[in-house]
Parts: C-alpha cells; structure tokens; sequence
C-alpha cells in the first residue's frame, strides 16, 4: 500500500484517484437530471472543496453560476466545534436554489451553520452535496442531498483535504497511520 510522509504523521493510501472520479462522475449526472430547470447557484466552501468543486462544475451541463465562501471549523487534526466565516457571501441569493459544495462532512457542524446562513441570506432552497460522508462522526440532523462516497470516522488528506495546509495538492486520499 502506498504511503506517504506529511509534516510529523505518516499517511497510507485509501481512495484511489479513479474512484473519486467516478463518485463525482455519478454525483454530476444526478444532478444534470434534477436540477437542469432550478438555475442553481453552486456554492463552493474553501478551502477543502476547491478541487471536488472544479472537477464538478466541468461535468455540468446547464447554465449555472458559481461562488466562494472560506470557512474553519478545524484545527489541526480536529473539528473545533465552532464555525468561522471568513469571506461572506456575496453573491445575490434572494429566492434561489443554492447547492453548497462540501468536501467531507464530518461532526456535520459546517454544513448545518452554512444553510442556517443561506436561508437567513435569502436563499429560496440549499441543497447539498458532498464528495464524502463520515456517518459515525455526524452529529447533527443534517440533509445531504448527494453523498459521494461514505467513509470511515478515519482522518484523511488529499484532493483538496489538508494536514496544517499540507496535501491538498495530492490527486488521490489518504488516512492517517495510527
Ligand atoms: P464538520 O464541520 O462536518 O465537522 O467538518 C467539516 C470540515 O472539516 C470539512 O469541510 C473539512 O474541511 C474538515 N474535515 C473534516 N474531516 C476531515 C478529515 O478527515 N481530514 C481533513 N483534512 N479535513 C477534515
Ligand atoms: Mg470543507
């Protein structure tokens, strides 16, 4: 199994570059289907989605705009339970449906703070889709509209996904050597 070095930790290989890319694949096609009529407003969360955001919005085939939001919950290798927002939204939300694009969905504290924000903002319906899911982590009720691929309660790092800022850059995930 393939391993590589970050920082202090040791990391091994979980998800290979082609199952995530067959995930989004799958997770493109739905959506294509389901939401061709909603002129949706993509909503990527940085930093982790950029990667997942970008290789989805090549495999979307209607007209749809695309905006940024940063926000933190993690420090080091653990949700902090809080939230920050750190650039807001600033596109026009009133009355539309918003699809917020999430990495990972853990403790599920991210998710449920960004639509509680959308739908203050004015967003009509938020939709979420997510490339992976940690159901034994998840804390919150919260509605995942498209789940890519579920995982273990197991830190990883990889397309998109850091260690201290680390490893985002890397084309497949990895998981922490305990
Ligand atoms: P939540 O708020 O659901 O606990 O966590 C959401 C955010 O924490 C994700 O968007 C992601 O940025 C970060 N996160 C959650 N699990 C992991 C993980 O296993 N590895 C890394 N690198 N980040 C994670
Ligand atoms: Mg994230």
């Amino acid at each position: 199994m393939k391993r590589i070095q970050l920082l202090d930790k040791e990391f091994s290989l979980s998800i290979p570059a082609s199952d995530i890319k067959r995930a989004i694949w799958l997770m493109a096609d739905k959506i294509n289907r389901d939401l061709k009529d909603k002129n949706p407003l993509m909503v990527c969360i940085l930093n982790g989605s950029f990667m997942f955001s970008a290789d989805l919005m090549k495999l979307i085939e209607f007209p749809c705009q695309i905006s940024f939001v940063k926000l933190a919950s993690y420090e080091g290798m653990g949700s902090t339970g809080k939230v920050k927002e750190l650039i807001g939204f600033n596109e026009e939300l009133k009355g539309r449906t918003v699809v917020l694009l999430e990495d990972i969905v853990d403790t599920g504290v991210t998710v449920e703070n960004s639509v509680k924000q959308l739908l203050q903002t004015g967003a009509s319906e938020v939709i979420v889709a997510t490339l992976l899911y940690k159901p034994d982590a998840c804390k919150r009720e919260v509605k995942l509209d498209y789940i890519g691929l579920e995982i273990p309660n197991d830190f990883i790092v990889g397309y998109g996904l850091d260690y201290d800022g680390y490893g985002r850059n890397l084309p497949d995930i990895y998981s922490l050597v305990k």
